[in-house]
């Protein structure tokens, strides 16, 4: 019999291919979900790898301490106390432990009837254990003067209710001063009375902010935020606040997400008298991270500067576009491409017309001119740096404050030991941040990054993060091309 295909083996074959047939290659999306740095997870849930792994411990457990009956014990302990008694000959000792009733076997000093160093005799030799012990000068503040200087940079102008906005001080009372030792409970009248918003119309002064709710004590706070000023990593962070380093990358996630959502637009080039120099660097990051030890879909990220041309997004060298007036602020923008196209908007904002500009040869600068400004160019390609046009004597035509900058802010990209492009914005916008405030001292850049974290909504910072770490770098970064 002659064996002919029909319609159902025709629709079988068909659902097959659509079921298990894939094509060679998919299209690999730039923001897979596994590319991404993975969420909180239970690392171990195998209930029965856990029971072998609890089992083995309860037996090597036993092995070391084995079981002794009642009797023995006595004995053991009798032995022991007669021991301590011998080698101990003070009088008065044995005096006071009969005093107390409670005899103490092992008192500080002797252990077994051996002499150990423990902290009676440390102290003997290091005076200062106790304050060697702490972090650093912060564990020797009182609580409730830090929470007390948090709370003024919250609320300079005293306390405000964040449901309503009240600032009467008759409507507004501190209903619990221990709150979190020193942070404090407020109440509003106008909520408590209009309906409950919060917990009854109650708040504290962290209510609303980045750092509300977390359960992070004062100190490791104040701790963190500082060594963020000073351009320390999370990791580094975590080791001199004695944390988890999740809890102070966390906290400078979110620093750092309101210290972008806080930056500047305003003009910084203001008009003829200043002088203004643009620059573009190139950093090189990719996509980082191999999470939950997936094999990866698509090229590893690219290291080095092997690729000729000019980089942009796709080739994983991302162009850093700057604009700096000569003793005044420096702008840092991360774009997709540079193009005349890109850059025009930026400067226009940025710099008012009529203002001195000098740039490199880079054919998209050519448009300055076009567009109003005093533009010079220095040819590093002929090897010319620096130019003194006006005759006076004085080199005026560069752009090697830039190229200063650039130094500066591969330097600080170099702490954090290759950053995601996803990020690179976020870490851009802190250079910006510290470095216009590099001739300030560390505490009031400290006081500076609590007063952006403060002004920050909480939610727009951590729908940013949210967004950046889910997908669309364009909508969060709005960066021309
Ligand atoms: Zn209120």
């Amino acid at each position: 019999m002659k064996h002919t295909p029909g319609l159902r083996h025709i629709i079988l074959v068909l659902l097959l291919i659509v079921t298990y047939g894939r094509p060679a290659k998919w299209p690999t999306p730039v923001w897979d979900e596994r590319l991404l740095p993975p969420g909180r997870v239970r690392q171990h849930h195998n209930p029965q790898r856990n029971r072998e792994r609890w089992a083995r411990r309860w037996v090597k457990w036993q092995r070391r301490c084995p079981r002794v009956g009642r009797a023995a014990r006595r004995r053991y302990r009798t032995r022991i106390l007669r021991q301590i008694l011998h080698t101990s000959p003070s009088e008065v000792l044995v005096e006071e432990w009969k005093q107390r009733g409670r005899p103490e076997p092992f008192p500080a000093g002797t252990a077994m009837g051996k002499q150990s160093p423990t902290a009676e005799s440390a102290s003997e030799l290091d005076p200062l254990t106790d304050l060697r012990q702490a972090r650093g000068w912060i564990d020797h503040m009182d609580e409730r003067e830090l929470w007390a200087m948090l709370i003024r940079i919250r609320w300079p102008h005293g306390p405000e209710c964040p449901h309503c906005g009240e600032r009467d001080p008759q409507y507004l009372k501190l209903i619990d001063a221990d709150y979190r030792n020193g942070l404090g409970r407020w109440c509003c009248r106008v909520c408590a009375e209009a309906g409950d918003p919060g917990e009854g119309g109650t708040f504290t002064p962290l209510t609303g902010t980045l750092l509300d709710g977390m359960r992070i004590d004062v100190r490791t706070l104040w701790l963190t935020v500082e060594l963020f000023a000073d351009g320390k990593a999370s990791v580094e962070t975590a080791k001199e606040a004695r944390v988890n380093r999740h809890t102070t990358d966390r906290l400078t996630r979110l620093l750092r997400a309101a210290i972008y959502q806080t930056r500047s637009t305003e003009p910084i080039v203001l008009g003829p008298e200043d002088a203004g120099e643009f620059d573009e660097a190139y950093l090189t990051a990719g996509l980082k991270g191999r999470a939950g030890g997936l094999q990866l879909e698509r090229e590893p990220r690219k290291r080095g500067l092997k690729q000729r041309g000019r980089g942009t997004w796709d080739s994983d060298r991302l162009p850093v576009f700057g604009l700096l007036c000569r003793g005044g602020q420096v702008r840092l923008f991360v774009l997709r491409n540079v193009q005349t196209e890109t850059i025009r908007p930026i400067v226009h904002q940025m710099v008012q017309c009529g203002a001195r500009v000098y740039t490199d040869s880079y054919c998209i600068y050519h448009f300055l001119s076009r567009d109003g400004y005093q533009h010079k160019v220095v040819n590093h390609g002929a090897g010319e740096y620096a130019l003194d046009l006006d005759g006076d004597g004085k080199c005026e035509v560069h752009c090697n404050t830039m190229e200063c900058t650039w130094s500066w802010l591969r330097q600080m990209i170099r702490t954090y030991r290759g950053v995601s492009k996803v990020y690179l914005p976020l870490y851009v916008a802190q250079f910006e941040f510290l470095f216009n405030r590099r001739h300030k001292n560390c505490w009031n850049r400290t006081l500076d990054v609590l007063q952006a974290a403060f002004q920050v909504e909480a939610t727009s910072a951590t729908d940013l993060l949210a967004r950046v770490q889910t997908a669309q770098f364009a909508e969060v970064c709005p960066v021309a091309g």
